[in-house]
This record gives structure tokens, sequence and C-alpha cells, in this order.
């Protein structure tokens, strides 16, 4: 998909802060991150949307989910590390069509977590 912005950052045409890459999927940091930690996990297909997955996905989407905890642990939002926020853990999205909220129409997982001061817990 020549116009879409994760079809060009999963070919390298668009800078992106990468965290993790493997031969079906990338994770890179939001451009605009609505949490302290707040990373994408994107497949290298271009999927619109999760209504447009079907059985041949589920593995795939096995993979991003499985990824998101182990990446949040390494970027410091892991529910298994408590030092990441007030009780550790993140939130994990699929934004899906306009009602959803979606704006970017290649499949993405957000994962948003890490410390909130804000709150003035810590
Ligand atoms: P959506 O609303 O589609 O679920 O979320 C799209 C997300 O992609 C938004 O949180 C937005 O900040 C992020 N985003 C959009 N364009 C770029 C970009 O060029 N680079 C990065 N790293 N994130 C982007
Ligand atoms: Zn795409």
């Amino acid at each position: 998909m020549d116009s879409c912005i994760f079809c060009k950052i999963v070919a390298g045409t668009i800078p992106a802060k990468k965290a993790y890459e493997d031969d079906d999927m990338i994770a890179f940091h939001d451009i605009n991150p609505a949490a302290p930690v707040h990373f994408l996990i994107v497949p290298k297909e271009h999927i619109p949307t999760l209504a447009d997955c079907g059985d041949k996905h589920q593995a795939l989407l096995g993979k991003m989910m499985l990824l998101a905890p182990k990446l949040a642990q390494e970027l410091g939002a892991g529910y298994e590390n408590a030092e990441d926020g007030p009780d550790g853990g993140f939130k994990a999205l699929f934004n899906t069509g306009p009602d959803g909220g979606q704006e970017v129409y290649h499949l993405h997982l957000h994962v948003m977590g890490g410390s909130r001061p804000w709150k003035g817990q810590r």
C-alpha cells in the first residue's frame, strides 16, 4: 500500500523508533504517546483493521498479543515489575473503524503503560 504510513515504516522509507522486529511484525514507539510508555505492534502485512482478519491471521494475532507483555516489560511498563507504576501493567487496545477511533488503517495493537505521576502515586 503506497499511501499507507505504517507500510512505509515497515519498509523503512519513513523513520520510527523501533523496539522490535521479526519476519511478521514490528513494534515502534507512538509518535504522539498517550502514556509514559506507548508503543504499537504492527504486522508487516497490510491488513486495514481487526475486522478484516480471518482464520489465516490467527497465529499472527496470537503473536502480536503475546509480544505485548514481553515488550511492555522490556520498555518499563510490565505487570511483572511493580516499580513500573503504582501497580504495574498496561492497556492493550485495537482501535477498529471510525467509531473505534481508528486513524491509521493498517492493523496495530496499542500498548500503553508506565508510571502515572499525575495520579500522585509515584
Ligand atoms: P489509531 O487511532 O489509528 O488507533 O492510532 C494511530 C496511532 O499511530 C496514533 O496513536 C498516532 O499517534 C500514531 N502515529 C500516526 N502516525 C505515526 C507515525 O508516523 N509514526 C509513529 N511512530 N506513530 C504514528
Ligand atoms: Zn499498510
